[in-house]
């Protein structure tokens, strides 16, 4: 990614309940960026939209998944695979959300969905974050585990492909007033970087792309993209309101 570039991801969760809602959202979103020239945007609907708005799939707008499972095919009910995902026109998956690891989903099982999804072909946005925040810096320590397990055995080749997205989680579904600032974004970047570094070199570290995500606004996305230095967002509930949305590709585009 270059340093100007900015990846703007949309993680729609489970929303909206129609499929008229969600092409008239892909749509509203669509437009918003027709005059947006630095960044991508990366749309995350629920696994059955992904072969409706695909056809409405133009420009700078590119369709990602919520998920993916470790196999491809087979005795699986209820999973889909990152061949499937590739065949129906997906280009990015989310890996490791932290309401799916709060389903029980284990650094082990991130990194068995990082490895198959690399192998066919799909980009890897990997959700890593502390829960809480504790005096003594433990927090960066399981920050760095998590980094570490879930990358495990991930070739050094295969991490242009790979996108790390920040979400510490006491900072997802709430108020814009209690997402983390600039400031302390940064350094949680340097972090990640460095960690990424320990294992697979300087260079590699240091060009690892991150992104934040946790209750982004149009109100605090300046600071965080500004002063936090990270390669974009995941945006989560302001995703499905084209207006927030776009307001905050504007000012990616001022940056
Ligand atoms: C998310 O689900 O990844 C997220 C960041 O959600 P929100 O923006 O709603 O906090």
């Amino acid at each position: 990614m270059k340093k100007s570039e900015k990846l703007i991801v949309g993680n729609w969760k489970l929303n909206p309940t129609s499929k008229e809602t969600a092409k008239k959202t892909f749509l509203s979103i669509r437009k918003k960026l027709a005059k947006i020239r630095k960044s991508k945007v990366v749309i995350c609907p629920p696994f059955p939209y992904l072969s409706l708005l695909q056809p409405l799939v133009k420009g700078k707008i590119i369709l990602g998944a919520q998920n993916v499972f470790w196999e491809n095919e087979g005795a699986f009910t209820g999973e889909v695979g990152s061949k499937i995902l590739k065949n129906v026109g997906v280009t990015y998956v989310i890996i490791g959300h932290s309401e799916r690891r709060a389903l029980g989903e284990t650094n082990e099982i991130v990194n068995q969905k990082i490895k198959i999804a690399l192998k066919d072909g799909l980009k890897v946005i990997l959700c890593v974050g502390e829960r809480e925040r504790d005096t003594h810096g433990e927090y960066l320590q399981f920050l760095s585990s998590q980094i570490k397990q879930s990358l495990d055995k991930v070739q050094k080749k295969s991490l242009e492909n790979v996108i790390v997205a920040y979400e510490p989680v006491w900072a997802i579904g709430k108020s814009d007033s209690e997402a983390i600032t600039g400031a302390s974004l940064h350094e949680m970047v340097l972090f990640v970087k460095k960690v990424v570094s320990d294992v697979y070199g300087y260079s590699a570290g240091m060009s690892m792309a991150v992104l934040y995500g946790g209750s982004v606004s149009p109100r605090n996305a300046e600071d965080i993209l500004g002063k936090g230095e990270v390669d974009g967002l995941l945006v989560g509930r302001q995703s499905l309101e084209p207006e927030g949305f776009g307001e905050i590709l504007s000012i990616a585009e001022k940056l």
